[in-house]
């Protein structure tokens, strides 16, 4: 599971995220909405600490991220022991952030192999693996500029499952695609959600929410302001903002 406890994060007097608390169960799809600003971006990059909050913390699995309790506080972690625990977490960008000068193949393996999880071939293994499954097995040899920007994040994808991690989380992973592409990485993302990948997902597609989410979560000015399974957020939502948000995006 995923726990978010009472995270705080400002940038001077911006408050960012204010007493966000969220549960993220295993196997489970969280969709996360909200207006451009609110905080959903910020709020993937306290998950696996590439921003660190100025109060509360985030757990995977029962272990704190980024930091370690030591008595009833709080303390730091190493560099090195945060990049170890950020390789159990995926993460899957709006503009998918491929190494522009390794084949699709390479790109897919890389990250087992710097981590020493495994050796280059049985690496090579799993990234013709995960290839097929993202439907990609025939673009091994090629480079990222050489395919389309739905193939790219489909190797986006590919290359976050190679770790293994325990949750995967996707900010807005549809937004910089051709409306006609958008339809081949969301059936990505739906065939892990079907397979009990946990997988928490910013993103304004409320359809693929709809279908998909167990739960949505909205979001604005750094706070939730509800949650619920889609049938509940979406169609009876409780506050003005979120009537008002589903309004202008659906
Ligand atoms: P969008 O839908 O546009 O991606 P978002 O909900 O992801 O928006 P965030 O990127 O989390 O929003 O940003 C939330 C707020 O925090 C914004 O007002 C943004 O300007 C501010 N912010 C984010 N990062 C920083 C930073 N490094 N320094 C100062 N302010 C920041
Ligand atoms: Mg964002």
């Amino acid at each position: 599971a995923v726990e978010v406890h009472d995270v705080h994060k400002w940038y001077g007097a911006h408050r960012v995220l204010d007493g966000v608390n969220l549960t993220v169960r295993p196997g489970e799809v969280t969709v996360i909405l909200g207006p451009s600003g609110s905080g959903k971006s910020t709020l993937l990059r306290v998950v696996n600490h590439l921003e660190k909050p100025e109060s509360g913390y985030v757990s995977v699995n029962g272990e704190p991220i980024g930091v370690r309790r030591h008595g009833d506080r709080l303390r730091e972690l190493s560099e090195r022991a945060i990049l170890a625990q950020r390789s159990r977490i995926g993460f899957v960008f709006q503009n998918f952030n491929l190494f522009p000068h390794l084949t699709v193949l390479d790109n897919v393996a890389a990250a087992p192999v710097a981590t020493g999880r495994l050796a280059k071939p049985q690496a090579l293994e799993l990234a013709r693996e995960l290839l097929g499954r993202v439907g990609l097995a025939d673009k091994a040899a090629a480079y990222p500029r050489q395919l389309s920007g739905g193939q790219q994040q489909r190797v986006a994808i590919a290359r976050a499952l190679a770790l293994r991690p325990g949750v995967i989380l996707f900010d807005e992973p549809t937004s910089a695609l051709d409306p006609e592409l958008v339809g081949e990485v969301l059936a990505v993302i739906k065939d892990l959600a079907t397979s009990g990948t946990t997988l928490v997902v910013v993103t304004h597609e409320v359809g693929f929410a709809r279908e998909v989410a167990d739960k949505v979560v909205f979001i604005d000015g750094g706070k939730i302001l509800e949650q619920g399974p889609p049938g509940e957020v979406l169609d009876r939502p409780r506050h003005e903002r979120t009537r008002e948000f589903l309004s202008k995006v659906l």
